[in-house]
């Protein structure tokens, strides 16, 4: 059986850091968007310049670049099992392309953790998180401008995802290593 789990949850609710140790504890690789740009960006590839000008903004990166670089991800040895997949899909375009493409894979999503944080939390651990990574896009405009392509565009997947009987709400103010417990727990459920 394939387990294909979609985390989902506003910049700063803590899904790369939570990726990672599920990919840890589950054994399914880690497929995040954002860290496949940024390493496009790194190599100076033609996908990276592209990608660049929309990141640098906070703004998103158009569908059909993001799928294709999903689906090229999602084609690789280590996937065959499934994949925790983090920062994807941002869209309803994305979710029903993500749909599409499991499909080809004779697979489907298992789960959609939704680690919920709320906004006063998120603002002051993105600003945190800018003063000690440095990160390009962690500055203040940036920062506004992601969460209102958040709301904007991602945040009704929850909706989509909640009327297939898909999502679970995880606590995401609590400690890093409860709130892992808690998404170990409900993804091992249904693996
Ligand atoms: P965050 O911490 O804000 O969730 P990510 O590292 O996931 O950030 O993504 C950083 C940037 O990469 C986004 O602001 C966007 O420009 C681009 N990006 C990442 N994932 C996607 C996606 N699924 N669709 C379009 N653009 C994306």
């Amino acid at each position: 059986m394939k387990t294909f789990v979609v985390l989902m949850g506003a910049p700063g609710a803590g899904k790369g850091t939570q990726a990672k140790k599920l990919e840890a504890s589950l054994g399914l690789p880690q497929v995040a968007t954002g860290d496949l740009f940024r390493a496009n960006l790194k190599n100076e590839t033609e996908l990276g310049k592209l990608a660049r000008t929309y990141m640098d903004k906070g703004e998103l990166v158009p569908d059909e670049v993001t799928v294709a670089m999903v689906r090229d991800r999602l084609s690789q040895p280590d996937c065959v099992h499934g994949a925790i997949l983090d920062g994807f899909p941002r869209t309803t375009a994305q979710a029903k392309a993500l749909d599409e493409l499991l499909n080809e894979f004779s697979a489907k999503i298992a789960i959609v953790p939704f680690i919920d944080v709320s906004q006063d939390v998120l603002v002051e651990r993105l600003a945190k998180r800018a003063e000690i990574e440095g990160r390009a896009d962690d500055n203040e405009e940036t920062i506004r401008v992601r969460m209102e392509v958040y709301q904007s565009e991602t945040a009704p997947l929850l909706a989509y995802y909640d009327e297939k009987g898909l999502l679970v709400k995880i606590n995401g103010e609590q400690s890093i290593h409860q709130v892992t417990e808690d998404l170990t727990e409900v993804v091992q459920e249904v693996m």
